[in-house]
């Protein structure tokens, strides 16, 4: 049994992801425009009324700007985010829709089990997930301002790890954001820098061994470039004599393009 994982934007900028196994696929968080989202569950040959579940990763615009849209489109589709996240989402969405997990705690949808957990980020009660079908594992941890050592135990068995490299500190600073802006990305709830990512890569594979594909994700606009994230995190593994096609494999996964299919 294979278990899927196809992006159809990652950024600042909006993000949606699907993950799929054979009975279930799931979205995590509709940040892009409903039409958005129909375009890439056609590309990927999912009906919308095969669609199980949409989860939430945290109430900000970029991860839940069309849940309304998706859930008036298919009238069962369930539509998960714990009970802070909730709160803060102001959306006429019908109750019965409206599922409530517990940060830490496995659930079930179809044949896939889901732990969501907690990240740092600026947001009520923000999570990254993991997902699991029989031995595989993704996970998915973006809008978190550090990596700390619960986070990559969470992580550290993925198959798959979708992992944010939000931006070049550098380019950052020189940038055209306001200084409140810069302050709040930098922090420790804010998002993590292509410099971040790389080093918990290097944790992760120094921890563990096994082999994996990890996707670098929520790429800032003004302050990142695909190549950019890329080279960095490739240089600081290379530091740690760690290399792309024989330690790990790396990729991008970048705004307004539906990514191809990682199959598991
Ligand atoms: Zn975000
Ligand atoms: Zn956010």
């Amino acid at each position: 049994m294979t278990l899927n994982f196809c992006s159809f934007s990652s950024g600042s900028s909006g993000n949606c992801y699907l993950i799929k196994s054979q009975n279930t696929a799931l979205l995590v968080d509709a940040g892009i425009s409903g039409k958005k989202i129909l375009e890439g569950l056609e590309k990927t040959k999912t009906n919308l009324e095969f669609l199980s579940a949409l989860l939430i990763t945290h109430e900000h615009s970029d991860h839940t700007k069309s849940i309304k849209t998706l859930t008036k489109k298919h009238n069962n589709l369930n539509v998960y985010a714990n009970k802070k996240t909730w709160e803060m989402i102001n959306k006429d969405i019908c109750k019965d829709q409206m599922k409530t997990f517990d940060t830490g705690k496995i659930f079930t949808i179809g044949d896939i089990r889901v732990k969501p957990f907690k990240v740092s980020h600026d947001a009520a009660d923000p999570v990254g997930f993991s997902f699991y079908s029989r031995d595989k594992q993704i996970s998915v941890v973006t809008d978190t301002g550090y990596m700390n050592d619960e986070i990559l135990c969470e992580v550290e068995n993925a198959d798959i790890l979708i992992l944010e490299a939000n931006h070049d500190i550098e380019m950052l600073k020189i940038g055209k954001y306001p200084w409140f802006l810069k302050q709040r990305v930098l922090g420790d709830e804010g998002h993590l820098s292509n410099e971040a990512a790389g080093q918990a890569i290097v944790k992760l594979l120094t921890k563990n061994k096994k082999e994996r594909r990890i996707l670098l994700g929520h790429l800032s606009r003004e302050n990142n470039f695909p190549e950019m994230a890329y080279q960095t995190v490739k240089n600081i593994l290379e530091e740690a004599n760690y290399y792309i096609g024989k330690h790990v494999y790396l990729n991008t996964i970048i705004r307004d393009e539906i990514s191809r299919t990682y199959e598991i």
